[in-house]
């Protein structure tokens, strides 16, 4: 079962520990990539729909710029922390220098429940914080994305929010933004289709297809039900889902198109006709080729991790699996395709909207879907190289190779003290 209390920046110190330690990263170099280089905390209050202003607290943290802008997702979840906030602005960094794109490490979230917040609610709230944290944020400076609990229409109120305090049109500011403001072709299932790809490489790895492997997918927000759709047309087998309210299984394969509809029009996966319901919790361990949790951290635990039978785990959420699960399912055999890399397809379709918005020149779908499967395939490649060469699993392989890579680009830049 989940375990909030694992501290998640823990977690990658631990993994950004031992990938230091095989490395042989200089020890300055240790000292800088443990502590983000700027945390801001901002106290946002909000006049809600019943007239009462209400006090939330809001974080952005940027973990490291030397490869470029800080980039990195909002969170909106009643389980944000300062500690959440900045593990997942580092993962940035280690993930952006995974898929070698040039930004930096970033990450915002706030503390609030954004399903108990009126949409009106919702956007005075987005505008008040982004209002708090205008002066370290940019297209040149760190460029938020869309995570939990916010969406397209969110980054559509930073954008707006931004473009008024500057006076002008920086659509570049924000990414994950709705097309019709400079918003990239495929970008809402880029975290989804960069799992596939992974998944498909992994499979690969084994000798075995992805086409009749079966599938169970843990979350079904952005990045759960864009890989169940995006891997059952690639010919797998979704056998189970979950999200928040319960889970949902089929062992002949869920019909996806109909569990799309009925979420769409219910909020859940559950109760869906043709499926039976089941524990949330056992289809972390259900017998299947692929798992993919696409919920939230400190999923996979010491407790869990023993019964897992998944013969691959794609991780689509950050920080899924903890350094002691790590450890058992290295033991069990279990491939491992490290969040860094498997949900790196996002970040990645991020940069092409970057590079969209500054160029003003907008790409086909066609194009977007290409290069992605271009940047993750080399990121997939890199990683394992780096995984074999260090004889370590593929999450500190991911880590070494990004830490190569930051840290080249901090010895050409030098201290400026
Ligand atoms: P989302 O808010 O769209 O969906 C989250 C889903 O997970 C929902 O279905 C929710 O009900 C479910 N969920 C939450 N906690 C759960 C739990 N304890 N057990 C079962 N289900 C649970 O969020 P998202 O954008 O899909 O993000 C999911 C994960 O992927 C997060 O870890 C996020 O940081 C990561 N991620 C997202 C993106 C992106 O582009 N959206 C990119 C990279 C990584």
């Amino acid at each position: 079962m989940p375990h909030r209390e694992i501290n998640p920046y823990e977690a990658m110190q631990a993994s950004l520990r031992v990938a230091s330690e095989l490395y042989g990263l200089d020890d300055a170099l240790f000292k800088v990539f443990m502590a983000p280089t700027r945390s801001m905390i901002v106290s946002l209050p909000v006049l809600m729909d019943n007239g009462q202003w209400e006090v939330f607290t809001g974080y952005r943290v940027q973990h490291n710029l030397t490869r470029g802008p800080a980039k990195g997702g909002i969170r909106y979840d009643m389980n944000v922390t300062l500690d959440e906030v900045k593990a997942m602005a580092a993962w940035m960094t280690w993930k952006t220098a995974v898929v070698d794109v040039p930004f930096g490490g970033g990450k915002g979230g706030i503390v609030c429940d954004p399903n108990r917040l009126s949409i009106g609610e919702k956007e005075r709230l987005t505008r008040r914080y982004i209002a708090e944290i205008m002066d370290i944020i940019g297209p040149d400076r760190d460029v938020p994305a869309q995570d939990m609990g916010t969406d397209a229409q969110t980054m559509a109120w930073v954008l707006d929010t931004y473009n008024m305090h500057v006076r002008r049109t920086e659509n570049a500011v924000v990414t994950g933004k709705p097309l019709g403001l400079g918003g990239s072709l495929g970008r809402n299932e880029a975290t989804g289709r960069g799992v596939l790809i992974t998944a498909r490489e992994a499979m690969q790895r084994l000798g075995k297809p992805l086409a009749g492997a079966t599938v169970a997918i843990q979350g079904f927000g952005n990045v759960g039900s864009q890989a169940a759709r995006l891997m059952h047309e690639a010919g797998a087998r979704i056998v189970a889902v979950c999200d928040l309210k319960g889970a949902i299984r089929n062992d002949r394969g869920l019909d996806v198109h109909a569990l799309l509809k009925h979420h769409l029009e219910t909020g859940t996966v559950t109760g869906l006709k043709g499926a039976e319901p089941m524990d949330p919790a056992e289809l972390l361990t259900l017998a299947v080729d692929i798992l993919v949790p696409a919920a939230t951290e400190n999923q996979i635990t010491d407790e869990n991790a023993p019964q897992v039978r998944a013969k691959v785990i794609v991780e689509g959420a950050n920080g899924p699996t903890t350094p002691e699960a790590d450890a058992i399912l290295l033991e069990h055999r279990v491939l491992v395709v490290p969040d860094i890399l498997a949900n790196a397809g996002g970040v990645t379709v991020s940069y092409f909207e970057w590079v969209q918005n500054r160029q003003g020149f907008y790409w086909r779908e066609r194009e977007v879907n290409e290069r992605l499967v271009d940047y993750m395939t080399h990121a997939f490649q890199a990683t394992f190289a780096t995984t074999d060469k260090y004889k370590t699993n593929p999450r500190i392989g991911a880590y070494i190779l990004a830490l190569d890579r930051v840290a080249q680009a901090m010895k050409y830049r030098g201290f400026y003290a």
